[in-house]
């Protein structure tokens, strides 16, 4: 069995006035049953979130150093992640890759860190609009799940998820087709089959523009396990409607 997942990445965007209201709408809807709702705040408010959910969310990061501690101005460590409560970190997500260039091989070593300090690696992949419209988007995400996962120790796939956000998709207001998004699912999925993964239990997210209106029609794709949400989780119904898609 998968597990089923709906995540919200807020990005930079929050405040505790935001927690307050929509942690608080969302936190007596959701946390029952077989469907996992994380929440990615910026780092400050990750403690509140946790308070005012009352542990009906669980709760991550949305990116972490690839180093332990040290002299590191302005970084956050996976070990300090862990410490505050989080279970998830997102790793590789694009607008790190575009906007702080990070490499497959950076995302490699942060993938490493996340599950040495007992957590779950949120793998983000996805193809640029040229590469997808070049034919070349099942190989660019190819690339990144293996050289991003290439260091997973065997025993510790299960603590490894996979989001395809199709860069393109991001903040546009456009998606994949529930087709496409399933095929490039399907193609993650043979991939870490490849690479030795029990690729089966392994959860597969999809990102890009997922709304209130296009969560069901996307989720209903085998291989799609859920979603991460960016815009529409600042919206505590929004959200709690595309929760409901999979619950
Ligand atoms: P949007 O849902 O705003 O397109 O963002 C998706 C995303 O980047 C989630 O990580």
């Amino acid at each position: 069995m998968r597990r089923k997942i709906v995540a919200g990445n807020w990005k930079m965007h929050g405040s505790k006035g935001l927690v307050r209201d929509l942690v608080g709408a969302i936190s007596g809807q959701v946390g029952s049953g077989s469907l996992d709702v994380v929440i990615f705040p910026p780092a400050p408010y990750v403690s509140y979130v946790a308070k005012m959910s009352g542990g009906a969310v669980r709760l991550g990061l949305q990116n972490v150093s690839e180093h332990d501690a040290g002299a590191y101005t302005g970084e956050v460590s996976a070990s300090m992640a862990r410490d505050v409560g989080c279970d998830f970190v997102l790793v590789g997500h694009s607008e790190r890759r575009q906007m702080f260039a990070e490499t497959d091989d950076l995302v490699a070593r942060k993938v490493e860190k996340v599950i040495a300090s007992g957590m779950t690696a949120v793998l983000c992949v996805g193809e640029v609009e040229s590469e997808r419209e070049s034919g070349e988007a099942e190989a660019v995400v190819e690339r990144q799940v293996r050289q991003g996962l290439a260091d997973v120790p065997t025993d510790r796939w299960g603590s490894v998820v996979v989001a395809y956000e199709p860069v393109w998709a991001i903040g546009t207001g456009k998606t994949a087709t529930a087709e496409d998004a399933q095929a490039m699912h399907a193609a993650i999925r043979r991939v870490l089959s490849e690479m030795g993964a029990p690729a089966n239990s392994i959860s597969v997210l999809y990102g890009g523009s997922v709304k209130a209106d296009n969560a069901a029609a996307l989720f209903a794709g085998p291989d799609v396990d859920g979603g991460l949400v960016g815009g529409a989780s600042l919206n505590a119904e929004e959200f709690l409607s595309i929760c409901r898609c999979l619950s």
